[in-house]
């Protein structure tokens, strides 16, 4: 038996079995390589649903945790820390909103989100108690909360666990002229993914951002983009808003800003949403933690230091087009920007990520037909180039493509 098979054993006796993961057992990071315990090696293609874009261990952001760690990890916020403020003066230079709310999950920052849009909706917008409205998309991936699924269009996600947080409405991804029918005067918020990422890399049409921006400010709705997945230089710009020159009103970030050190993220938005809140209307014991804002600072020097975002792009270009050229009979298309980048295949994705697995690199399929590629920023040209060689062969591989459908495939796609 190898070391593998005893650690999946133990995860499969003693965990709850929400995800289905490929069989790798990881101990070890370094960059862009991830290594196992029976001493295998695999480029990593995924980054911990980009939460990795600065590379594992990266030596500063462990140089500001470990010095951290040795000062002071957790005041909560009945007191101050020396850290906080700094991250989030930091983090809004960068940004260029005027306030940020720290937290820590990806699905914390969305519910401070949505706390905030409504209560911006009652205090400035005048919408009548408890009638606040909120639209969201088709395909939309903000986290695992009650809420949260609750207006998922994945009915994978909510299946008996109903019920669910009134107050939100659908439409269709990249649809303007459907967000604009579907306003009325209780909408406070429009909440969007500027690339669906979980939605399987679903890039929207052309100028759709800044279509939905005008749409907002014309109806006083304010903007949320998620971009907890897209943000911090995954697309090849700061946000994947920018490539449309549109500014949210309220933005969520997580996953990168702590470079996979640590669970933390953020709300950002100008005083007029955030600064409605007061003492009591939110918090959280861990949020805006010293060791949390330290690691946070450091990751984002990282992404600023190493020219990260002008990374993403060129080699995003460079990665895509080379996968566009790749002529096999599986593949529908290639999508996304930077180095977030989706192929579409027209069979299930699982056993290619299998086939990759074995070549020594790791990717997952999102919604069933979709391999996502999406590398930490550190990545080289010649690290593309020799995963291109396996993608390449493995996209071909008619062997691959008849693999039986294993147990559960049709499920696992679902992050
Ligand atoms: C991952 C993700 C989230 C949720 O983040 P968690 O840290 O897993 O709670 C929310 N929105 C988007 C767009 C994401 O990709």
């Amino acid at each position: 038996m190898n070391k593998s098979q005893h650690f999946i054993e133990l995860e499969e006796t003693y965990s709850a079995h929400n995800y289905h993961p490929l069989d790798v057992v990881i101990e070890r990071g370094e960059g862009v390589w991830v290594y196992d315990v029976d001493g295998n090696k695999y480029l990593d293609c995924l980054s911990a649903y980009s939460a990795v874009n600065q590379g594992h261990a990266h030596p500063d952001i462990m140089a500001a945790a470990v010095a951290q760690m040795g000062r002071i990890t957790l005041t909560s916020r009945a007191f101050r820390n020396d850290q906080m403020g700094p991250f989030l003066q930091e983090l809004c230079a960068m940004t260029g909103y005027e306030m940020a709310l720290p937290m820590n999950s990806g699905a914390e920052a969305v519910e401070t989100a949505l706390k905030a849009a409504r209560k911006w909706g009652y205090k400035v917008k005048g919408v009548p108690a408890d009638q606040a409205e909120i639209i969201v998309c088709q395909g939309n991936f903000h986290g695992r909360t009650t809420t949260i699924v609750g207006f998922s269009s994945e009915a994978a996600y909510k299946k008996d666990f109903g019920p669910f947080t009134p107050g939100f409405v659908m439409v269709p991804y990249g649809d303007a002229a459907a967000l604009e029918a579907a306003i009325t005067p209780n909408t406070v918020a429009f909440m969007v993914e500027p690339i669906q990422g979980e939605g399987g890399v679903v890039t929207p049409p052309e100028g759709y951002l800044k279509e939905v921006a005008d749409i907002c400010a014309k109806h006083h709705v304010l903007l949320v983009a998620d971009e907890i997945q897209t943000g911090l230089g995954r697309t090849g710009a700061m946000f994947a808003c920018d490539h449309e020159g549109v500014r949210p009103d309220i933005m969520t970030i997580g996953k990168a800003l702590s470079g996979g050190f640590y669970p933390v993220s953020a709300v950002l938005t100008d005083q007029d949403v955030l600064g409605l809140f007061r003492p009591g209307d939110h918090g959280s014991t861990f949020g805006g933690n010293p060791l949390g804002s330290a690691i946070g600072r450091a990751a984002l020097r990282v992404i600023r230091d190493e020219q990260l975002i002008e990374r993403s792009r060129e080699l995003g270009a460079y990665f895509k087009g080379r996968l566009e050229r790749i002529e096999s009979p599986y593949v529908e298309l290639v999508r996304g920007k930077g180095l977030f980048i989706g192929v579409v295949l027209n069979t299930p994705a699982r056993r290619f990520c299998e086939a990759l697995r074995d070549r020594g690199i790791l990717c997952k399929e999102t919604h069933e037909t979709v391999i996502r590629f999406a590398p930490p920023l550190v990545i080289s040209k010649e690290e593309i180039d020799w995963a291109l060689e396996h993608i390449e062969a493995v996209l071909m591989d008619e062997a691959v493509a008849e693999t039986p459908v294993a147990f559960a495939e049709a499920t696992s796609g679902l992050d």
